[in-house]
């Protein structure tokens, strides 16, 4: 059996949540099947660990009233006190992701403009010198991005995406790509905080382009393309 992620074979996969569990926001419908794609431990764990880290991040960088990302901010801030641990151990892991977490916050002044995620940044009403901003990787939110694109390929068409293509992903927009999302893209949500948009590409059946917006704020793009 392979792995939808690192396309290894292995003789016993578990189930990966596409979308973590944490990321789906509270007014997710309770019967909703959530996505997910058969992978290795290695990858499930390697994954596990990088969506935290972008999700422990991000969540400082909602809006509570958001209305794609509903208990987002609280499950995050839980997660980061050590008064919700569930046993001393727990209490301790939370303190250290606080700690961490702490560091690296910084005055949003000191961000260029041209570094900031698309859809964040400033609302109308702040005052730049009293707010606050953090780093999120691009490097793991690029993998994250990658791994969705993926997983959802697996669930959407029933393969992998071979290692003869390539997956890219974006930011900002995606160009022609985007005129094709928009004109004959497919949607598909997950209740108010998930929602895809995807296209095939041509013949080929492999290539494919995406958007993914979660939590109505974080969007990337990405098409899938065979390697030159
Ligand atoms: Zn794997």
């Amino acid at each position: 059996m392979k792995c939808t992620y690192c396309l290894q074979e292995f003789d016993k996969l578990t189930d990966d949540h596409i979308f973590p569990l944490s990321w789906y926001p509270d007014t997710t419908p309770e019967n909703i099947s959530k996505w997910k794609a058969p992978v290795c431990s290695t990858c499930n764990g390697d994954f596990g660990r990088i969506e935290e880290e972008l999700r422990l991040r991000i969540a400082h960088c909602l809006g509570i009233m958001d209305s794609g990302a509903h208990g987002i901010v609280e499950k995050a801030m839980r997660s980061l006190k050590p008064g919700y641990g569930r046993s001393p151990d727990d209490s301790r892991r939370r303190l250290r992701k606080w700690e961490k977490i702490k560091k690296e916050i910084m005055p949003a002044q000191k961000v260029p403009t041209a570094a900031i995620l698309p859809g964040f940044g400033l609302k109308w009403d702040q005052d730049l010198l009293k707010t606050l901003a953090i780093e999120i990787p691009r490097d793991l939110l690029e993998r994250f991005a990658e791994k969705i694109v993926k997983g959802l390929t697996h669930v959407f068409c029933g393969h992998c995406i071979p290692s003869n293509y390539r997956i890219i992903v974006r930011l900002d927009s995606l160009g022609e790509f985007e005129d094709l999302l928009i004109k004959y893209g497919k949607h598909e949500a997950r209740g108010p905080g998930i929602e895809v948009i995807y296209v095939k590409v041509a013949d080929d059946t492999y290539a494919m382009a995406y958007k993914i917006v979660i939590w109505g704020k974080l969007v990337f793009y990405s098409y899938v393309l065979p390697t030159q």
